[in-house]
């Protein structure tokens, strides 16, 4: 039997409804931050106007014939010589193109990330973990519409979840003309900015309004350990002129619901053997200059590679240490190779006291597994 309509009414009424214990609230917190968490997503290239992109294409082409695009400030004309990352105007030098799984969860997803690996660099790491690529101009020319073509073939056939621009620095005009072009052919992904931050501000500015995650690794703090090991001076500086620049045009990293990256800035830092000091020192700038809420991942995959370990000029090979963690190198063989202070994996204490420091500084969201059993969105 039907109750009578002012029961039913009384019924509806919220202090009638059944409280729910605070432990199943507890247990119901989702965790996810509203601000960060995207219905739907439309890449900034497809948002700019066709003005603004024969503009882009055209101060792309004056970066060529004078080029700025990085702090060796060659100003050479590319289209007839090369500066110091070795790579002209008309093509770019590519390694590999391929659906990438080895980067964070949330760019790899479940289908990889479209990763472009760009030849040459403008650093020259003694430890470069790329080595192969980066300092050696291995791979196959592709100008910038062909460039755009693979953006494409990333999308239709690798089903992609981004286009994912590794060590593009030195190839800035030539990725914006591919972006431009593969735009008009249909690409729908986010464009991933994958770099050392050793850009120039010129550079970023090209950048905007195409680059939809920049993805920079902040790698040294003193300019000590800029110069010894990236060759480079002024980097930590640039540095911090780059990530703020990046930070202005695309905020914090904003996800969609099934957890992939769509738009934002993921800061790397790459702990390094005895070098933890400057990693902290790096965390906590970035907490107070640029945003508490960034997004980081701290890694602790350093191995020595490239010229780390490497006998001394002078020294016979069979004096070498070949790899860390084999037989331990006696002090007369250690005296004989090079970068010995930094040829050793990472140690975990060192790794944990830059995530320490990180999370003193106020950052909240890494890269790692999270805490909650969810997604660190
Ligand atoms: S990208 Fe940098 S290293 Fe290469 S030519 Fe331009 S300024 Fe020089």
């Amino acid at each position: 039997m039907p109750l009578p309509l002012h029961i039913r009414s009384a019924l509806r009424q919220p202090s009638c409804r059944p409280r729910p214990r605070l432990s199943s609230l507890a247990r119901r917190k989702l965790h996810l931050a509203p601000p960060w968490l995207l219905d739907d997503y439309i890449p900034r290239y497809h948002l700019i106007s066709s003005i603004d992109a024969a503009k882009k294409r055209s101060e792309a082409y004056a970066h060529l014939r004078e080029c700025n695009l990085c702090p060796r400030l060659c100003g050479v004309n590319r289209y007839e010589k090369t500066g110091v990352c070795l790579i002209g105007a008309e093509t770019v030098k590519v390694n590999t193109i391929a659906p990438h799984f080895g980067e964070e969860p949330c760019l790899q997803g479940h289908n990889g990330s479209g990763s472009v690996f760009f030849s040459g660099c403008n650093l020259r790491c003694v430890f470069c973990q790329n080595h192969d690529i980066a300092h050696q101009r291995n791979g196959f020319d592709l100008t910038p519409e062909q460039l755009g073509e693979w953006y494409m073939k990333l999308q239709e056939v690798g089903h992609c979840h981004n286009i994912n621009l590794v060590t593009p620095e030195h190839v800035v005009p030539q990725v914006v003309l591919a972006i431009l072009h593969a735009r008009e052919l249909g690409l729908r992904l986010p464009i991933v900015y994958n770099t050392s931050s050793f850009d120039s501000l010129e550079s970023i500015q090209l950048l905007d309004g195409l680059i939809d995650i920049y993805l920079p690794d902040f790698k040294v703090w003193s300019d000590k350990t800029s110069k010894r090991l990236l060759k480079a001076d002024h980097y930590t500086a640039t540095a911090m002129e780059s990530i703020k620049a990046m930070h202005a045009q695309v905020g914090d990293l904003c996800f969609t619901a099934d957890g992939i990256a769509k738009k934002g800035v993921l800061v790397r830092h790459l702990v390094m053997p005895g070098k933890e000091d400057e990693g902290r020192e790096i965390v906590k700038w970035l907490a107070e200059n640029v945003s508490k809420d960034m997004m980081v991942h701290i890694m602790e995959q350093y191995f020595p590679r490239a010229h780390v370990g490497k006998p001394r000029r002078g020294a016979r090979d069979d004096d070498a240490v070949v790899e860390p963690g084999g037989v331990p190198a006696s002090g007369e063989t250690k005296a004989k190779v090079r970068y010995e202070d930094i040829n050793r994996p990472v140690d975990l204490s060192e790794v944990s006291s830059v995530k320490r420091a990180a999370e003193e500084a106020g950052l909240w969201r890494f890269v790692e597994p999270a805490r909650h059993g969810g997604f660190n969105i």
